[in-house]
């Protein structure tokens, strides 16, 4: 069997022995591999420093069909993730790198998740000091933002992306100027009617209702209004998020209480 190549994200690497480490890797052709990567930790070896984590790299890989390890043969570094001096950059990586790992199953290809976690990881990691270089450097999206408008990217590739413009009971189209009834069981938005009753509802603000909008179009590579930079929203819209994505995966994800200091301060 020939070794195929793929083009991937390192979402975590775990040591084999003292030489070799276990890497899940998420590929754009093949969906998420946990694969062997012999000699990673070799002085000189295949791998070219491309398995660290949150990199982007092209992977030549053995599948095992049987469900046990596959075996990473060769990789190239395509963009190491620079932590740079935006620590909350390096948070909102890790979120996503983790939500992606809790919403696939292993060998399941999800191009469009891998698209959304990519187009991310470039912009997170892009240093906010080469803002000083000039508007063209500057990243047009507040990192908050980037990181929710590819979690709901995500979630919608998964099936499980939030309502938010119309009813996620009945599908009327909702005031976009009205506050929102958010339905943490119910798939997002609910009108006053469906609302009646359900548990698990909490209210958005007017800008924060605005903003999900806002971040739910630019998932969709839309333009859907002014999108959000106070952190008053943003800390709202980070809260609602954690809280719906819990429900949905039923767990939390420990990297969400991170973002917290991503809605607070983008520059940390
Ligand atoms: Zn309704």
């Amino acid at each position: 069997m020939e070794p195929e190549k793929a083009r991937g994200i390192v979402l975590r690497t775990y040591p084999y022995s003292e030489t070799s480490c276990i890497a899940t890797v998420f590929t754009r052709e093949f969906g998420k591999l946990r694969a062997l990567a012999k000699g990673a930790w070799r002085p000189k070896n295949a791998f070219d420093s491309a398995l660290d984590l949150l990199s982007a790299c092209q992977v030549l890989v053995l599948r095992r069909s049987s469900g046990g390890l596959d075996l990473l043969t060769e990789a190239t570094l395509e963009r190491r993730f620079r932590v740079g001096r935006s620590l909350a950059g390096f948070y909102g990586g890790m979120y996503l790198a983790d939500l992606l790992d809790a919403l696939t199953a292993d060998a399941d290809p999800q191009p469009e998740m891998f698209d959304a976690v990519e187009t991310a990881l470039n912009v997170l990691a892009a240093d906010p000091a080469a803002a000083d270089a000039g508007p063209a450097a500057t990243p047009a999206v507040p990192r908050p933002v980037v990181v929710l408008a590819a979690e709901l990217a995500m979630l919608q590739a998964g099936g499980h992306g939030p309502a938010v413009g119309r009813c996620s009971g009945c599908g009327t189209r909702l005031d976009p100027a009205a506050r929102a009834a958010f339905g943490m069981l119910d798939g997002g938005a609910l009108c006053p009617d469906c609302r009646r009753g359900k548990t698990n509802v909490v209210a958005i603000s007017t800008a924060g209702t605005a903003a999900l909008r806002a971040a739910a179009a630019l998932a969709v590579g839309r333009s859907g209004g002014a999108l959000p930079t106070e952190e008053r929203v943003l800390g709202e819209l980070r809260a609602v998020m954690n809280t719906y994505v819990a429900h949905t995966l039923g767990r939390r994800l420990k990297s969400a209480q991170h973002l917290k200091a991503l809605a607070k301060n983008e520059h940390l």
